[in-house]
């Protein structure tokens, strides 16, 4: 028996774009899709079937906006000051391990501390078990800023600049730029950027001139629109914060549909014992994620997993059940987090959907999500690269191939 190869069976697909109500057969050889047949065909001579039954199979989920070095309900900054590096490299392998087995297969981290997730991606890159890591390093952001305790402190065009070379020297697959300040750093301004125009388009150049895309978080207005203007690739939160409230900008919006820019959504679900003011923005914030998606902007959910305790690194699933009550029918909301997520991430035709040439990175789930996304947190089965996860939930009679795929350095 040939073990680079397996087939995988299901009862129905969504692959990443569209959903299939009828039996599916992935072929899968050295980690990557080779076939999707939709006929009801047996697997080839000698390839090893595991039949998954009544489930549904689709994309690995992908989380384009995380921190894993932050522990959720964690003492961030001090963790941050603190911490030696064998420490926080330790809790993210645990953090990845856990949105690895809730079927997020791809984590984009948006701010790490020393590159720790650069280290984090090889480890996986080399056969470790674990999701395919998109890595940013530190933002840039300036002198005591928003999250300036990790490290990536730059003011004015020649430091911005110098910082966007120090990451690429590193490695990064992108860079992140806090254009506004934040609200989860002490002192930090979230209605206030942190950088002029000019310096937010001598970033995206030195970035965009080493291959790097750029992705800005920014909640208020003026700081978005300078961030669209510099030719950012993507916005995080996107929130529209102005001096009266939140205000959404049409020009600015209908920018961003003409340039493709994604906007990171970062779930935020309104609480009892919110304060009124956060419960005030939350309702625009949606109103406007939703206006945004009508209007032809690419809206990836994502979940800034760590940054609360309301935040662990496996929530993509639950966050998807409310972004879709604000803003798209499900099947918009499963595009989002696999192929259009994929697309943000600079992973398209690898990445977000099950079609040949994809890397085998698949969660199979009970039930049908197109009609119920609750159904995504009913795991059967997560296989990345074509290997089996272990510790997922129970699988009942589900019999998986055991790790073993040749070439599995190559998967990233
Ligand atoms: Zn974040």
């Amino acid at each position: 028996m040939d073990d680079s190869r397996s087939a995988i069976r299901a009862a129905r697909l969504f692959d990443g774009e569209r959903a299939h109500n009828g039996p599916v057969l992935v072929l899968v050889e050295d980690g990557r899709i080779t076939d999707v047949d939709l006929t009801g065909a047996n697997p080839p001579e000698g390839v090893p079937l595991t039949d998954l039954g009544d489930a549904t199979l689709l994309p690995g989920l992908i989380d384009a906006h995380s921190h894993l070095a932050f522990e959720a309900g964690g003492a961030t900054e001090h963790q941050m000051c603190h911490d030696d590096d064998a420490t926080v490299l330790g809790r993210m392998r645990e953090h990845a391990a856990r949105a690895l087995r809730a079927g997020i297969t791809t984590v984009r981290d948006l701010g790490d501390r020393g590159y720790l997730s650069l280290r984090l991606r090889e480890e996986f890159a080399e056969g470790g078990m674990g999701p395919r890591i998109v890595a940013a390093g530190p933002p840039l952001t300036r002198t005591r800023g928003h999250c300036w305790y990790l490290g990536g402190e730059a003011d004015g065009v020649d430091e911005a600049v110098a910082a966007v070379a120090d990451r690429a020297g590193h490695g990064v697959d992108l860079v992140k730029i806090m254009a506004t300040g934040g609200m989860s750093t002490t002192g930090s301004n979230p209605g206030g950027s942190q950088y002029t125009l000019a310096e937010l388009r001598a970033v995206t150049e030195a970035a965009h001139g080493r291959g790097l895309p750029v992705v800005a978080h920014a909640h208020a207005a003026a700081g978005i629109a300078d961030a669209v203007a510099a030719g950012a690739d993507g916005v995080e939160h996107c929130t529209f914060m102005t001096p009266k409230g939140v205000r959404l900008d049409p020009a600015t919006v209908d920018a961003m549909a003409a340039a493709g820019t994604f906007v990171g959504c970062t779930v935020v679900k309104p609480r009892a014992g919110m304060p009124d003011e956060v419960l005030r923005t939350i309702e625009p914030y949606w109103e406007n994620q939703a206006y945004m998606h009508r209007r032809g902007v690419r809206v990836v959910c994502c979940t800034d997993a760590g940054i609360n305790a309301h935040k662990p690194h496996d929530v993509l699933p639950t966050d998807l059940v409310y972004f879709a009550s604000q803003v798209a029918t499900n099947t918009e909301a499963l595009t989002s987090v696999t192929s259009l997520a994929a697309a943000s991430c600079g992973l398209a035709g690898r990445k977000g959907r099950v079609a040949p040439g994809h890397d085998a990175d698949l969660l199979a789930v009970a039930g049908n999500p197109v009609h119920d996304l609750g159904a995504l947190s009913r795991v059967r089965a997560v296989l990345r690269a074509g290997r089996r996860v272990a510790g997922v939930l129970p699988q009942g009679d589900v019999v998986l191939p055991e790790a073993g795929v040749s070439g599995a350095g190559g998967h990233r």
